[in-house]
């Protein structure tokens, strides 16, 4: 009997490693047990999976003491019990999505090689190989991908820079220092499927002429770090990576380099330098890193999630990638649900679905069965929404639209108990503690901000204050030299939008 036991962070905080060793002990019978990477299911976590002739039955969520019970109560042949799921791939929260970068994730032993070709894996990356390294680039281009990281600039366009910079060293660099709040997407990837980062990395490597790659991962994310390491390894193993990739004559290696906490070096050119061994200060663009990237060379900088798209595509082609979603978003994004929402986890689907129907239909609502007053989407800097502001669509241009972001995908659910003008003030802490402090307007307007935030909630001034507010916020927006200090402005503004009631008798005027 074969039974999966989650390996995934989020499992393993929950007991997932005291399980697998009770189940070792308990069963009843010879069983197999295979750790594999989280569904996205986390509300379930850990969830057993038992192989069975009906398909893989699922517990969960399962606590270490429960196994004995489980497995007197016959879990072991699949029988029926309160904790019992079902069919793991017939649950509607699976069977609704469309998984494409997270298609393994969950069903496979995230380490073997095997497991990894049986299902589907490689398949982009010969294909890539079969083609000039131009067609593929041209291939990235037309499935419509942009970047998953939150800026969302179509990847083809940076590799055809990098492929179109003459040098003899180039390097990928994948970012995977994934600081937002309320985002795991890049951590649960590489935790449960990182042989597609390495593929889809390695694709990038010889569709733009490089040799050398990097994934910097940040350090709270031991555990994947630990689970890319070894990856690499097995692929080196493998002559997936190294000096003749599957023999096709291109060199490309892959080492992984872990931050030190710092949000900045989420921002791509200060994730450079500190790949440099520099400290992470953001740099000024020209020169964009596409030209003039780690250590002065042409440079492809992607998110996790961008890189780990591209197997799918090469794989079933730009077509069948294009044809998913809307307008300008094409293809699929890994939505995060994450704060006080009933159903937490992973929802990988394709652009255009709507804000409500996320929340709401796949994530159950509040945990705490309140009212939904807010959401904040795309992180720290993205905008909050209204309940009543939800039916938007997943994607980048109506979010920007209505003065929101989609950023990373992460989506941060707070019920009618939350006090908007302490989650404005967060914005701006949040922005003094972590600028890099390179540009004034950042710099020392985030902790001005702080300040006049505090005035305007204890009364101060009220309408000096506001103004003063959104002259700060308007400084900071045009002034800043990056995204951090820029965007902080969009969850105080948002919030004094729709909420100003919170920011004491005040209204907040048209700002
Ligand atoms: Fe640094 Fe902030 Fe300026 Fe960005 S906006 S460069 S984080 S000081």
């Amino acid at each position: 009997t074969t039974v999966y036991v989650p390996r995934d962070s989020a499992a393993l905080s929950l007991g997932a490693d005291e399980v697998a060793a009770n189940l070792a002990q308990e069963a009843d019978r010879p069983i197999r047990i295979v750790r594999n990477g989280s569904h996205g299911m986390l509300w379930l976590e850990p969830l057993v999976e038992v192989v069975t002739e009906r398909g893989r039955i699922g517990y969960g969520p399962v606590e270490p003491d429960a196994v004995a019970g489980l497995v007197a109560a016959g879990m072991l042949d699949g029988a029926g019990h309160e904790l019992c799921q079902g069919v793991v791939a017939e649950l509607p929260w699976l069977r609704d999505q469309t998984r494409l970068c997270f298609a393994r994730v969950g069903v496979t032993d995230p380490l073997s090689p095997e497991d990894y070709v049986a299902h589907g894996g490689l398949a982009g990356l010969r294909r890539a190989l079969r083609l000039p390294p131009a067609d593929v680039v041209a291939e990235v281009t037309e499935s419509g991908l942009r970047g998953r990281g939150g800026a969302g600039f179509p990847a083809g366009i940076k590799w055809k820079t990098v492929a179109g910079t003459p040098g003899p060293l180039k390097f990928v660099c994948c970012n995977a220092d994934e600081g937002d709040s309320g985002t795991f997407a890049d951590r649960m990837l590489m935790e449960g499927d990182p042989f597609t980062l390495i593929e889809g990395m390695t694709i990038a490597a010889y569709a733009v002429g490089a040799t050398e790659g990097y994934v910097y991962i940040r350090s709270e994310y031991p555990d994947a770090v630990r689970t890319m390491r070894e990856a690499i390894a097995v692929a080196r193993e493998q002559g997936w990576l190294g000096e003749n990739v599957l023999g096709a004559g291109h060199t490309f290696d892959l080492f992984v380099r872990v931050g030190a906490g710092a949000y900045i070096c989420g921002e791509e050119t200060a994730m450079l330098e500190s790949l440099e061994g520099k400290r992470g200060m953001v740099r000024a663009k020209p020169p964009i890193p596409a030209i003039t990237g780690l250590f002065g060379k042409p440079t492809v900088v992607n998110n996790v999630l961008t890189l780990a798209s591209v197997p799918a595509i090469l794989a079933g082609g730009a077509a069948a990638y294009q044809a998913l979603g809307v307008e300008r978003s094409r293809g699929t994004q890994v939505f995060q649900l994450a704060g006080n929402v009933a159903r937490g986890g992973i929802f990988e689907t394709a652009f255009g679905m709507t804000l409500h129907e996320l929340v709401h239909t796949y994530g159950g609502g509040t945990r705490t069965g309140r009212p939904v007053r807010a959401v904040q989407v795309g992180g720290p800097l993205g905008a909050y929404l209204p309940a009543t502001g939800l039916d938007l669509p997943m994607e980048y241009e109506a979010f920007a639209a209505a003065g929101a972001m989609l950023g990373h995908g992460g989506v941060v659910v707070f019920d009618d108990t939350v006090d908007m003008a302490s989650m404005a003030r967060f914005a701006m802490e949040f922005c003094a503690e972590e600028s890099c402090g390179k540009c004034t307007p950042c710099r020392v307007g985030a902790v001005r901000g702080v300040e006049v935030i505090d005035k305007i909630v204890a009364g101060q001034d009220p309408d000096g204050n506001l103004a003063l507010l959104g002259d700060l916020c308007e400084l900071m927006t045009e002034g800043s030299l990056c995204a951090m200090g820029g965007l902080t402005p969009m969850p105080v503004r948002s919030a004094l939008l729709h909420f100003a009631d919170d920011f004491g008798p005040k209204r907040a005027g048209d700002f």
